[in-house]
């Protein structure tokens, strides 16, 4: 299929995704696809310094009304334990959960944002997220010359990153690797399972340039890898590589999330649909979905 008419068949699930789940059930019709149980690990919302699509006041109203069951809100760099907090007391049947990202906004490798993140009210904070935007990788790999936030120096963790590892594993957060190159997600993951860590998230592992053979000894070293929507909706990677790796490594070890809140984009629960639809249509079948979509993120979260 060449790129013009994978573009229309995207916008086309897309609709078909909006249509599904926010007309049809105006008219009481049943729905095909049944977004309860599902929960979004990686929503953007705004206020934020990146333009956003919607507030996080009228994307958990947008994710309630779609019937899914939970949503975790990132922002780059703030944190959005009390924002999720916030954001909870506005629906009565979704689950909203905020983290941390380490980027120089909140001082980098900082034990003490994890330490608040824990401890502010409403108990919403459960993800911690390696650096993003200001992650060594990525700026270098971007080549823009900006400050970065190192993971790793020398070969060894930074000062800092082993206390907040056993941070995380003492509140059974979940450790997500931010946009760490896939060589020092390899070398982290041990590190974070010996402070007693076993909630480890693979941020977009796609994005971060991960062979096939890297994403088998992620998930052998017991991460679970995210695969989000928003690199297939815009192109920067095919979801035939998406079905090929969860078919080679196993749907036990993914979860699929949207990545979406750009002011450009439609709302998350219209991108998990319209991604639900598009793996199965390509022959990812309803128990893997669950996985993905369902069990993986609830047990990473612990809300089963
Ligand atoms: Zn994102």
């Amino acid at each position: 299929m060449d790129k013009h008419s994978k573009n229309l068949k995207k916008l086309i699930l897309v609709c078909l995704a909006a249509l599904l789940i926010n007309i049809l059930p105006v008219f009481s019709q049943p729905t095909a696809i049944d977004l309860t149980g599902i929960i979004d690990f990686h929503a953007h919302t705004g206020p934020d310094s990146r333009p956003r699509g919607f507030n996080d006041f009228e994307t958990v109203r947008l994710a309630e009304k779609a019937g899914l069951r939970g949503i975790v809100l990132k922002n780059h760099f703030t944190m959005t334990a009390d924002r999720a907090a916030l954001a909870m007391t506005l629906v009565d049947n979704l689950e909203v959960f905020g983290g941390v990202a380490l980027n120089r906004a909140v001082g980098g490798i900082n034990p003490e944002a994890v330490r608040q993140l824990v401890r502010f009210d409403g108990h919403r904070g459960k993800v911690v997220w390696l650096p993003t935007f200001d992650s060594e990788f990525y700026v270098t790999r971007a080549g823009s010359g900006e400050p970065f936030v190192s993971v790793i120096e020398n070969g060894a963790p930074v000062p800092g990153l082993i206390e907040v590892f056993s941070i995380i594993a003492e509140n059974n957060l979940v450790l997500a690797m931010g946009h760490s190159s896939p060589e020092e997600a390899l070398q982290l993951i041990p590190l974070a399972k010996e402070q007693g860590g076993n909630h480890i998230l693979v941020t977009h592992v796609f994005g971060q340039d991960a062979t096939m053979e890297q994403m088998q000894q992620m998930a052998d070293k017991g991460a679970i890898m995210e695969l989000d929507w928003m690199a297939v909706y815009t192109n920067v990677v095919s979801l035939d590589d998406y079905v090929s790796a969860i078919s080679a490594i196993g749907a036990a070890h993914f979860l699929i999330s949207s990545d979406f809140g750009q002011a450009e984009n439609p709302d998350q629960a219209t991108g998990m649909a319209a991604f639900i639809l598009a793996l199965m249509e390509a022959g990812i079948n309803q128990a893997q979905i669950d996985t993905m979509a369902r069990q993986n993120p609830a047990m990473l979260l612990e809300l089963d």
